[in-house]
């Protein structure tokens, strides 16, 4: 129970009124059941960056807010265009770090258990999983350069990519601005060999199946059938954004020092958008916005010839969408040009707004939420009325045990039980017990707290058949 007296303002909304060096109100889009949960750690980091010099209008949260680094995860931070400032702790360690949902033609029902099984152990032994694990992809210096400016661009020009993955991923992968010399020597070093990798801990590649729909139109439109198979990719720019993060935080600090900026906290360090340091921190972070789209990119590449192998070439998986949940991005809200700093929060851009990718202009783009290894995901869609939370919606179900206190509280047999016959990668279910379902909170709540803001809805559920975890 948080100690800050969040008043409720409108149907699941409550605001924290700006008071002392606040700038802004925060404002938390949760149930009444939730919001009972939140820890006061949490709020204060809201509250934190709602002090921070030029930030715009207001500080949300979202449903599945937990204490992060800087901003918590379910935060996001606007800060005015102009005289702004730009954090890299509110966009967080992962910069880029989303999920991207595939779908084949193949049913479910034609999918046996032990072709589940065959398939986890073909993909872990294509895709290296884990943390520290190095990829085989051969590119050279040059290609490493090109990807970070062109993000899947450059891919698809090598063959890595299809036409419909470009439109399907948020910026098309290409996010502009990137300059590589603005990166680190030991970021790009450790990077390099990273690019293709999964990762460990909570970052997943599972097969599903779409087992309900809730909006037929947007299914429809999206291209989703009831019953299909489906891949989740959650994963994102590795070690190569944790250093960028770690680098431009320290530097942040320095130089918010030398220009008298009161920063409210370490993590959220700050400078001015339009500083020389604000910029090479924006140059770094595209870059390694392009390395996780691309990244995502690599592994549906490796995916996609293991499913030619098993179901034959023209069973293809289809990208449905790709969409970050750690990124500072220019947007136009509430009439003004803003950095919109999302840390664990997902962009859903409702019907008609021109930001969306053209294919889905006239229904909104669809926003990919996980759930955990025994629950399901949704796919669901911003409406009119999520300008309110600067067009963001959740990102899954979000922690509610701490990776230790997971360790402690779950055993391997709740954990069994909890997961039932869904097929893992590993036998060694004591080093996943950080990630099992117990340790998220409950996705439906989640979810059904936001739909019930009457600022987003569930278009399709999938659910977990097999997971791979680093
Ligand atoms: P994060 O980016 O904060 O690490 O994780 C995003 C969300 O992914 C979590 O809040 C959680 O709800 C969800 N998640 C974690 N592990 C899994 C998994 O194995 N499968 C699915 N579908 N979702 C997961
Ligand atoms: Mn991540
Ligand atoms: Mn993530």
């Amino acid at each position: 129970m948080s100690k800050y007296n969040l008043v409720q303002v409108g149907k699941n909304c409550f605001r924290y009124q700006r008071t002392g060096d606040m700038l802004v109100d925060v404002e938390l889009y949760i149930s009444p059941e939730l919001c009972k949960k939140v820890e006061s750690g949490a709020i204060k980091q809201l509250i934190d960056a709602a002090t921070l010099p030029g930030v715009y209008k207001k500080v949300v949260g979202m449903p599945d807010i937990h204490e992060g680094f800087g901003l918590p995860i379910g935060g996001i931070m606007a800060s005015d265009g102009e005289i702004g400032v730009i954090s890299a702790g509110a966009v967080g360690m992962d910069i880029n770090c989303g999920v991207r949902l595939l779908q084949s033609p193949i049913p479910v029902n034609a999918v046996s258990k032990r072709t589940l099984e065959k398939l986890v152990k073909a993909i872990v032994e294509q895709v290296p999983v884990g943390v520290g694990q190095k990829n085989k992809l051969g590119f050279k210096s040059k290609d490493f350069n090109a990807i970070l400016t062109q993000g899947i661009d450059y891919l698809f020009k090598k063959g890595l990519a299809v036409a419909t993955d470009l439109e399907h991923t948020e910026e098309r992968g290409y996010f502009a601005g990137a300059n590589p010399d603005a990166v680190s020597k030991t970021a790009r070093e450790r990077g390099f060999y990273q690019l293709g990798t999964l990762g460990g801990g909570n970052h997943f590649i599972e097969i599903g199946y779409i087992d309900t729909i809730y909006d037929q139109k947007r299914a429809d439109r999206y291209g989703l059938k009831k019953g299909n198979i489906t891949v989740l990719i959650h994963t994102g720019s590795r070690a190569f954004g944790h250093q960028i993060c770690t680098d431009y935080s320290k530097e942040m600090l320095k130089e918010a020092e030398r220009l008298g900026i009161r920063l409210p906290s370490k993590g959220l360090a700050a400078v001015p958008i339009h500083s020389k340091c604000g910029q090479r921190y924006y140059q770094a972070m595209a870059a390694a916005i392009n390395f996780a789209f691309a990244n995502r990119q690599i592994i549906t590449h490796l995916i996609r010839e293991i499913f030619a192998d098993f179901f034959g070439g023209q069973h293809t998986l289809t990208l449905i969408y790709d969409v970050a949940h750690n990124i500072a991005k220019f947007e136009t809200h509430f009439g003004r040009k803003v950095l919109v700093h999302r840390k664990g929060a997902t962009r859903a851009l409702p019907a008609k707004d021109p930001a969306n990718p053209s294919c889905y202009q006239d229904v909104g783009h669809p926003a990919i939420i996980p759930g955990s290894m025994g629950n399901p995901s949704y796919v669901m869609v911003g409406l009119c009325g999520i300008e309110e939370t600067f067009k963001s919606i959740n990102h899954g179900a979000g922690r509610v045990l701490s990776r230790r206190a997971a360790r402690r509280q779950i055993s391997t047999d709740d954990l069994k039980k909890k997961i039932g016959n869904v097929v893992i990668n590993t036998p060694k279910f004591k080093k996943i017990l950080d990630e099992a379902p117990q340790a998220y909170k409950d996705i439906d709540q989640v979810v059904m707290a936001m739909e019930d803001t009457g600022k987003a809805k569930r278009v399709a559920r999938h659910r977990p058949l097999a997971v791979i975890k680093g």
